[in-house]
């Protein structure tokens, strides 16, 4: 059973709207078309003297390993404010010179997974809300085996071939399973 989140009504039936070209959620004593699409998470890479920040997570999924600070952008924000909030939140580390670098499209979960590169001002960072630990890597020493989600493996290895060159053109990439495990 479901209800329509504009008048209440349990009228609520699987059909295709005029002029679209897939199945929605209609009301049928409002007409309240119930849109349901991909959700955005948004985060940074921050960097400082070469290292890179990591997060040690405090909360499921993936309770006790690494992640990029990212979580869900709010309405009434731009993406970079998205991107410095979570950094601030997750590694109280405030992030300058943010750049737009890796965009993640997860078709199997319905979510777009962003993350800018940043330095982190003063190289002050902490362990914030959801963090247990926050700690600077150097590349060589990423724990791969240990990365919460694969679109934070994704970026890290991004950044790991584009450092050589010292150019960090936007990637764009699609992924198909949410999870990090090293493949051999
Ligand atoms: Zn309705």
């Amino acid at each position: 059973m479901m209800f329509c989140i504009e008048c209440g009504s349990n009228e609520v039936k699987l059909q295709i709207p005029t002029g679209d070209n897939r199945q929605r959620h209609i009301c049928l004593a409002c007409n309240y078309i119930h849109y349901v699409n991909p959700r955005i998470i948004c985060g940074t890479l921050p960097t400082f003297n070469g290292q890179v920040l990591l997060c040690k997570r405090e909360i499921e999924p993936r309770s006790g390993f690494w992640t990029l600070p990212a979580g869900f952008m709010e309405n009434g924000e731009s993406l970079s404010e998205a991107a410095y909030r979570e950094t601030f939140e997750e590694a109280l580390a405030t992030s300058v010179d943010l750049e737009l670098y890796t965009l993640c499209s997860l078709p199997h979960i319905n979510q777009v997974h962003i993350f800018y590169r940043c330095e982190i001002l003063d190289g002050k960072f902490g362990a914030g809300s959801e963090t247990l630990d926050a700690k600077l890597f150097d590349l060589a020493d990423i724990p791969w085996d240990e990365l919460a989600f694969k679109t934070v493996a994704q970026c890290l290895e991004f950044y790991q071939q584009d450092i050589q060159q010292g150019l960090f053109p936007i990637r764009s990439t699609t992924i198909k399973s949410p999870y990090q495990t090293r493949e051999a």
